[in-house]
């Protein structure tokens, strides 16, 4: 147990130790980078490290201390368990008289954006007021252990104009407790609150890292580790969640999409196929044009060398070859150019099914004759 546990991003663990070790923490860190990558699990194993009863710069997993935050690793029960004590449908006054707050060591609080499920439904969850001014007040107790630690999930969702609260807090800095604000970005930030925290930025892993994680974690064979970690985009978080049989279905549906458009079965085929792929369960479209890619990118390869390339999607092999041998390099072009358009397109919020659609029937016009164009 310890720092040791948490993989990739290095540098950043050794910083914080370092500061654990000099007695040197701040008041204010602000951890940034893409969702999964690990912000949430780092800033929890801080709040042991510094809390720990049995050492200073990394945490034992064994102690009270440790024990009692460590249940902050599955923090969805608890929140759960946080909104069904609030009640249902509670109107707004009685949100922020009752803020969410989710604490099992009284020296460490997770505070994350409150999916309030009130009268209105298009509520997004966010930091909310009553959770501040909590923070605010609480931030001022003396710890029971070594250090007070308020973990701040999705601090891009605060309102700006709540930013004050913060900024109060940390300009009379109280003496033994630290903020730490986690946000995919830190520009999304309000510049004032950005400066006054000691940044750390978490950066993504490479496919390797994310793999070794899987092949100590999982039960994944060696092709769904490989598929999962790419499809993870270096994020473990992710990779750990990922259903890689929805994922190897979602990679699938994206062939036959190509195929058809190949192929010229009926333009409805493709209708039906493309649409079910842009509702497909719960993924993001990023994620789904990423696959497009990856496959497009795999029928390049083939189609351009009969070499026994390494590819993307080594489950595919069989299908990718086939489909090579009816496109050449020309027809993939087009198709990467008609995702890109897509890709700016969603950028600008276009419905998402209308613009797979669109694309797929610019690709159900006949594939040139293959063979006759040079290929690099
Ligand atoms: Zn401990």
């Amino acid at each position: 147990m310890g720092f040791s546990e948490f993989l990739g991003n290095g540098r950043v663990v050794t910083a914080l130790r370092g500061m654990l070790s000099a007695e040197r923490v701040p008041h204010a860190m602000l951890f940034s980078g893409p969702r999964g990558v690990g912000k949430f699990t780092l800033a929890r194993m801080f709040a042991q490290a510094a809390n720990c009863e049995r050492l200073k710069d990394d945490f034992c997993g064994e102690c009270d201390s440790c024990r009692r935050i460590a249940l902050l690793a599955d923090v969805q029960p608890l929140v759960e368990q946080g909104l069904a004590q609030r009640g249902e449908r509670p109107d707004n006054s009685t949100v922020e008289r009752i803020p969410l707050l989710i604490q099992t060591h009284p020296d460490v609080w997770a505070v994350v954006p409150d999916p309030v499920r009130a009268k209105d439904p298009v509520a997004r969850p966010m930091l909310r007021m009553g959770q501040l001014r909590a923070v605010q007040r609480a931030a001022y107790f003396k710890p029971k252990g070594r250090r007070r630690v308020f973990i701040l999930d999705g601090a891009e969702t605060m309102r700006w104009d709540l930013s004050g609260i913060f900024l109060k807090i940390l300009e009379e800095p109280p003496e033994s407790a630290t903020l730490i604000l986690l946000a995919p970005n830190p520009f999304l930030l309000q510049s004032t609150i950005r400066s006054r925290c000691l940044q750390f930025s978490l950066a993504a892993l490479t496919s390797e890292e994310v793999e070794e994680i899987l092949r100590t974690r999982t039960q994944l064979n060696a092709e769904d580790r490989k598929l999962a970690a790419q499809y993870s985009e270096g994020c473990p978080g992710t990779a750990l969640e990922l259903d890689v049989a929805a994922v190897a279905a979602l990679h699938r549906g994206a062939l036959t999409v190509l195929e058809r458009a190949v192929e010229l079965r009926g333009i409805s085929h493709l209708f039906a196929s493309t649409s079910a792929l842009a509702k497909s369960q719960e993924i993001a479209f990023e994620n789904v044009l990423e696959v497009f890619y990856s496959l497009l990118t795999d029928l390049l390869d083939l189609s351009s060398s009969s070499s026994k390339k390494t590819l993307r999607n080594p489950a595919l092999r069989r299908e990718l070859e086939t489909l090579s041998k009816k496109v050449d390099v020309a027809w993939i072009t087009k198709a990467v150019e008609g995702f890109d358009v897509l890709h700016s397109r969603m950028r600008r919020n276009i419905n998402r099914s209308l613009g797979l659609d669109a694309v797929a029937i610019s690709l159900a016009r006949p594939a040139p004759v293959p063979g006759n164009s040079d290929l690099r």
